[in-house]
Order: structure tokens, then sequence, then C-alpha cells
């Protein structure tokens, strides 16, 4: 045994546990436990992964300036105030970095994205877990939290797991009324999901205390490839920059990103998609006597009537090769939240929810 000690609050981290892709002895399987994409990235992003090839033996772009435009292109917002980090997990941790640090307080909800803990601890500052009113963000509650401690507000909009959303004035009532010393992080991971929906970036705009983050990671197919963005004040940008490693995105990863949020096409079509599917899926699982409420996502979390049900449902579903995600972690011990898939897995799921439900009856 050496005699080495981590960091204070390093050991209370838990270990991140991200969704098995196997079932041992089941073949067939379909992963719908991390909100991928299931159509995969755009046709177009694999192009440009294949050609990125010939680049391999360069450094990568350090400043991103082509991602940057492409994404204030399409997005109506000005490059020098985006910053690009490898999934949008990295750039929650340039926030947590930059403004938290040991003694400091860092807000999220109780049914928030488990890497807000997980990011506050990793800079020795505390997580502070604020309740939630009917699996949605109550701004009210974390006001009342909110201490001369309080440096980062984490809030996913919409949410993960719940897959609820917080109406633009509730969330511009919570960015008006926080301490001065807080930055309200908008966490838009899913916002591609919501017709029309600009992820915050007009409450960024508008104030000097909000960051907006996004990925490549769900409508865009590129999990793998690890791609997330910020959108804030060029103060706040300005600060983030000085800990990003200078070449913390591969060239692959910057050409596939950019090829993709070009393709709108491509976009809309898996939006649309999703929608559909959303719908028919939530659809089948209440005819089957499982609830949901309404998704903003491309997720359903869906509700059984307690924990023993919900755990035997994931374990019937898992031998029938479909793997979805248990949520008691997230404080939501009755509930499994389901990727909505394909036109083939959303059917999968339907038929297994619904022989899971008869066997019970
Ligand atoms: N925020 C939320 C709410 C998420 O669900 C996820 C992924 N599960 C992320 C951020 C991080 O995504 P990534 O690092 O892949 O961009």
């Amino acid at each position: 045994m050496n005699k080495l000690t981590p960091q204070p609050g390093i050991m209370d981290i838990a270990l991140y546990r991200g969704g098995a892709a196997h079932v041992e002895g089941v073949s067939n399987v379909i992963k719908l436990s991390s909100n991928e994409n299931p159509y995969g990235p755009s046709p177009k992003a694999m192009a440009a992964v294949r050609d990125s090839a010939s680049l391999l033996h360069r450094y990568p772009s350090t400043d991103h300036a082509a991602l940057r435009a492409a994404i204030g292109e399409v997005h109506g917002l000005n490059p020098a105030q985006i910053i690009c980090g490898v999934g949008s997990d990295e750039v929650l941790q340039f926030v947590v970095h930059a403004y938290a640090g040991p003694g400091d307080e860092v807000i999220y909800t109780k049914h928030g994205f488990s890497m807000y803990p997980i990011l506050a601890r990793m800079v020795g500052a505390t997580p502070v877990q604020v309740d939630e009113r009917d699996r949605k963000v109550d701004v009210d509650a974390i006001l009342t939290a909110c201490s001369e401690c309080t440096k980062v507000v984490f809030l996913a909009n919409p949410a993960n797991p719940t897959s609820t959303m917080l109406a633009e004035g509730e969330i511009a009532r919570l960015a008006d009324a926080l301490p001065p010393q807080a930055v309200l992080v908008l966490d838009g991971a899913y916002a591609e999901f919501v017709d029309g929906f600009d992820g915050g970036a007009a409450l960024v705009a508008a104030r000097d205390n909000v960051i907006m983050t996004r990925t490549f990671s769900k409508i865009y197919g590129l999990g793998g490839m690890r791609v997330g963005w910020g959108y804030a004040p060029q103060d706040i940008i300005d600060v983030l920059n000085r800990i990003r490693q200078p070449f913390n995105l591969s060239s692959t990863a910057l050409l596939a990103a950019e090829a993709a949020v070009r393709d709108r096409d491509y976009v809309d079509h898996c939006r649309a998609e999703n929608t559909r599917l959303r719908a028919w899926l939530a659809g089948e699982l209440a005819e089957a006597g499982v609830p949901s409420d309404t998704s903003c996502t491309n997720f359903i979390l869906a509700r059984f009537a307690d924990r023993d049900e919900a755990e035997a449902c994931d374990t019937y579903l898992q031998s029938q090769g479909l793997i979805v995600r248990r949520v008691a972690g997230y404080g939501l011990p009755n509930a499994l939240r389901i990727t909505v898939g394909d036109d083939a897995a959303c059917k999968r799921v339907a038929e297994a929810v619904r022989s899971f439900k008869a066997g019970r009856a």
C-alpha cells in the first residue's frame, strides 16, 4: 500500500455507472439506456470522419474556429462566445473548475443529472441537492437553498431523467434572483428534441450570469466522438478558455461535429422521428398500465407501481434483450428510463412491457 492521500472529497465521489451494451447469453440486444440516436450520425458526419484520416499526423485546431463558426451560423450566435469541450461534460467541468472550490456550494435538483454532484466534488466543492415538485424543478426551492457560498446552479432543461421542462419565464426568474456570486448553467443536452427551442440562448444573451451547454451526443448521434459546447457572456468564455487544454478535441471530432451541425435536414428528420415514436411508445406503455409524464426529450420515464415492479420489469426486459436504465440513483426507484429507439426497437419494448404487465395481472 502506498502512503498517498487523495485530495479531500475525492473518495466521496461515487463512480459514474454507464449503461451496459450486452446481456450475457442474450442475442439481438437493443441498448435503450443512454439516450443515443438510434439512427446514428448524419452520413455527412461519417464522411467527415473518414476524410479526417489524412490529418491524423497533425495536431488539431486549438481554437476550434471552424466548428464555432458553424455552430454560430446555425444557431445565430456569436462564435466568440462559444467554447467547445470533450462532450458537454467537459464544458460543465470547466464551469465548476473556474468558479467553485473547497467551501463553495454547487446546487442541483433532486432528479438532476448524476454528473452534477460528481463535478462539484471533483473541485472540492459541496454538492447541495434541492427537492423537486412532481418531478419538476422548483425555482423557489432552489432560491431558498442559495447562500453566500453558492457558486454554481446546474439545471438541465429539458431534464434528465424526468424529461420535463421548465418554462423560460421561470428560468429567467431564477437567473434574476440568484445571489451575485452564482452562475446558472442551463444544460441543454436535449434541447434539439424540442421544436423551435433555443436551449436558453436568449436568456444567456440578456444576462451576465447564465451559461448554456449543448451536446453532439444526443440528436447528432455522436456520443462516441465526445463533443459538446457552451455559450456564455464573453468574460465567462475568456475565463473558461484559460483552463481548457489546448488540444482537447481531436481533428476527427471537430470535423464530424462541424458536418453534423450543418446537416439541418438530418437533425429535422431525427427530431420528427423521435416525436412520432415517442408519442406512440408512451401511448402503448400507458395502455399497458405504465404511465409517464409528457416527454420533451428522446426518452420516456416509465412509472411503475413500486420499486419492486420497476426492477422486475427491468429484469424481464433484459431477458428479452432490451437494456433500459434504472433510475433509483436519481431518487426515482419506481421508474425506468427508456430511450426512444427506431420503429423496431419501440415495437419490441411495447410488446415486452405488455407481456410483463400481463404476467403480473
Ligand atoms: N447533461 C445531461 C442532462 C445529460 O443527460 C448528458 C448525457 N447523459 C450530458 C449532460 C453529458 O453529455 P455529453 O458529455 O455526452 O455531452
